[in-house]
This record gives structure tokens, sequence and C-alpha cells, in this order.
């Protein structure tokens, strides 16, 4: 790297003029691999459960988010990355998975397949808010949603397969903290009666709970400011003025958790405060990292996944029926970086079988030949294109682990051979290239 050199040419590139944005980084080797496998470990758990894949677009119409997520939450009012196209239109990267994939329900016909309708996804989501613990700006999540019921055992079977997607990735101390927001024939009543107590001790609100009476009502139940805990404590909860359908589907809800031995703690503050969210809500917590503390100013443990049902969703993106829907993600992100992560190794991370030493030119033209009869006997290898040195590449080999190396030099490359070497043994047989594919399947089973 130069000094600053601004004086001499305005233009020259800084180092942090190219550098990744901030709260976006790239992912390498151990952790990619790391990734591709909770991924596909928790692709496999979701076919098990019946789940089938979707992909939607990373950039949609800002009016899938701004129409459904509500006025007065962050993530709609603070954290979208908003772009205006040169043809006029107004996109969004997708800060969330859901609102997405029922567009594509709705716009897909979905509503014609038999319901309900289960889908898993996985990708990358974008949030502009400022990078601390556990949070980025590009974070990947991976979604499950089941889209066509309003019966409880789709709310248990989300939490289900969450919970036991993370169990394989090794949390162990797995609690779902659960709650019930009522749907629109309750909550209209709960949140008349919360802003009434609210606006009774105004005064004593933080700014943000100020703007909330107004903008956002049930988010005054999870604001963090010290200022509002006194009050919150003695606050109203959606929980208690449940209509009779909700507290049935609450209790159904409760009774699959109970049935399926998932520890549980009924959080009557918790909102998620997105608008689309009716009925159940939740967020998995692992409860080590975490203990339970009675009281004001608890410094909230990182989700690892939430959800809820959101059976408004569907007319706020202009259906005429209503489609009841429920689904969650997992911060996948959050998973990777927690110490209680088990890395599980994707499929297509393969240990090298064979090091493959090529040396010369003749060698080199001739070695994809060689490499194609390995790739179709399915052997990995590894091998090292720029070093010419024998000595150099067998120490290489000896470090790569790999069981055997096969030498492929000049002398080989004009008798069409090659040297096979255990490196075990350290014994080495010469092998006729048209012997290969042969010798190849019998390097295969002594492998095993
Ligand atoms: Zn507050
Ligand atoms: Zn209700």
């Amino acid at each position: 790297m130069t000094k600053d050199t601004s004086s001499e040419k305005p233009k020259k590139l800084r180092e942090e003029d190219i550098a990744s944005p901030k709260g976006m980084r790239d992912i390498l080797d151990k952790e990619y691999y790391a990734y591709q496998g909770f991924f596909e470990k928790a692709a496999e758990i979701a076919s098990y459960y019946g789940f089938r894949p979707i992909e939607t677009p990373i950039l949609e119409r800002e009016a899938v988010f701004t129409s459904s997520l509500g006025v007065g939450t962050d993530i709609r009012d603070k954290e979208m990355y908003t772009l205006k196209t040169k043809g006029g239109d107004h996109l969004v990267m997708r800060p969330e998975g859901t609102a997405g994939v029922m567009r594509a329900y709705l716009e897909n016909g979905m509503q014609a397949l038999p319901q309900p309708v289960m889908l898993y996804n996985y990708g990358p989501y974008f949030r502009h808010e400022n990078p601390q613990r556990g949070r980025l700006r590009e974070l990947r999540q991976f979604g499950l949603e089941i889209l066509g019921t309003s019966k409880s055992i789709a709310d248990a079977t989300i939490i289900r397969a969450m919970t036991l997607i993370l169990d394989e990735a090794g949390f162990k101390n797995l609690s779902v903290e659960i709650n019930s927001i009522g749907d629109k024939e309750c909550r209209s009543g709960f949140i008349r009666e919360l802003t009434s107590y609210y606006k009774k001790q105004i005064d004593a609100l933080c700014p943000n709970c100020k703007d909330r009476i107004r903008t956002n009502p049930l988010r005054l139940l999870d604001c963090k400011d010290a200022r509002c805990q006194e009050i919150k404590i003695k606050a109203p909860t959606p929980i208690d003025s449940l209509c009779n359908d909700c507290r049935h589907h609450f209790k159904e809800v409760i009774e699959y958790l109970e049935e399926m031995g998932i520890p549980y703690h009924i959080n009557k503050n918790l909102v998620r405060g997105i608008d689309y969210y009716t009925r159940t809500v939740f967020e998995i917590i692992e409860i080590d990292t975490a203990p339970p503390v009675e009281g004001a100013e608890v410094s909230t443990p990182l989700s690892l996944g939430g959800g809820g049902r959101y059976d408004l969703l569907a007319k706020s993106l202009g259906s005429k029926k209503d489609v009841p829907a429920v689904g969650g993600a997992i911060g996948v992100d959050r998973v990777i970086m927690s110490p209680s992560h088990k890395p599980i190794n994707p499929r297509i991370l393969k240990k090298p079988k064979v090091y493959f030493i090529q040396l010369g030119n003749e060698a080199k033209l001739k070695s994809f030949g060689i490499i194609e009869v390995l790739r179709k006997a399915h052997v990995p290898i590894a091998q090292s294109l720029s070093k010419d040195g024998l000595g150099q590449q067998l120490a290489i080999a000896e470090r790569s682990g790999a069981p055997f190396t096969i030498i492929f030099g000049q002398k080989e490359a004009l008798d069409n051979t090659i040297i096979a070497r255990n490196m075990e043994t350290r014994s080495q047989e010469t092998v006729k290239l048209a012997d290969l594919p042969d010798f190849v399947k019998h390097l295969k089973d002594e492998l095993r």
C-alpha cells in the first residue's frame, strides 16, 4: 500500500473506496462450506417434512414491502435498500423473505394447488441497520412457510422443523419464546386499551415510544429503553385480550409443543413488530447464553430464528381472498458465528484421495485426460498447477494427506504410463494409461 497521494492525482483509489460495503462480507473456504453444509441439512429436514423449494428474486417492487410490513416498523421505515431503476421502477433489496414468498404464491396461482403449500427458501436479505453483535447488513436466512391453512398444527410444524434444524447444527439448549397477538377480531380492542394506557403516561416515555403510540402501538411492548420498563410491566398484554378463537388456537399450539417436548416460555411482551403478523409469534433462543432474568432492562438474547402467523399478509398484497399462513426463518449468520455451532460438511466437500503431479509440458498437455478418468470414477484429486520440481511436489503431496500420488512426468508422458505411489507404504508401480480405468477401480476398492 502506498501513502496518501491525494496531492498528486485526485482520482487515485484508496483502499476504502473498493472495500466491501459496511456490514457485508466475503464468505470463504471453511466458512463457505459451513454455510453450505447448514443449508443442505436444513433443506433435507424440510424435505422430510414435506416442504418444497422456492427461490424468489432478491429485488422486489417496493410496494411488496411498503404495503405489508406496516408504517412505523424499523424494517420498513429505516432499513430498506431502495433503488430507482433507469426505467423508473422503484425496487427494494428484499429485507425479509415472507412477503416475497406470499407474492410468489399469489402470482403463480398456488391457491389452485392442494392446500396448504409448504415451501422452504434460502438466501441473502438486506437491512440498512447498524452492524453490531450478530447483525449484518447482508444477512442469510433459511425460511419455511406454510400457506393456505389456519390450522394450529401448521404453526407447530414450523417451530418443530426449525428447532430440529438448529439441533442438528449443534444447538442443544433451545427455548421457544412464544406469544399470541390476536387477530383482526380481538386486536383492535386491545390496541385501543393499550394506547389509552400509554397516553396517560406519555410524559414518562422514551421519544420512540411517544411516536409508537401513534404509528405502531404494538411495538410499545418490546421497547428496550430503561424509561419505559416500569410502564411496560403493568401494560395490558395481547394475550389477555384474545377472543375465543385466538385463545383456542394458541392453546392448541402450546399443546403441540408440550407433546413434542419442545421447551417454551410464554413471553407476553413478544410482538415482532411487523404489521402482517397475527396470532402466533415466536422466537427461538439458546437458553445457556441467555438465562431468564426477571425484571427490567433485560438485555434480550439474540434469537437464532423467529416467525409467526401472517393471516393478513395476502390481503395487504391485493389478494381478494384471505390466505391464512404461518412461517419462520433461521438467521444463518448467527448460527454459523455462534460458539455452539457444529459445522456440517456439505456433500460437495471431498477429501482428495489422489495427489496428482504433472511435470513438464508434454505431461501437462495429457494431464486433463487422466483427471477425467479419475473424476468419472469419483476419485477427487488435489494438484499444484504451477510447481515443476518433483521434490517440491512430493512434499506438498505428503502434506495434503492424500493416500495416493500419481506422478506423470516427461518420461511417463512419452511412454503413456503413470506412476502410482502409495503414500503410506511408499511402494510405487507403473501403470499403462490404457489400463488406468481398471487401476482406478482397484484403487477405489483399496481406499474404501
Ligand atoms: Zn420506549
Ligand atoms: Zn382473536
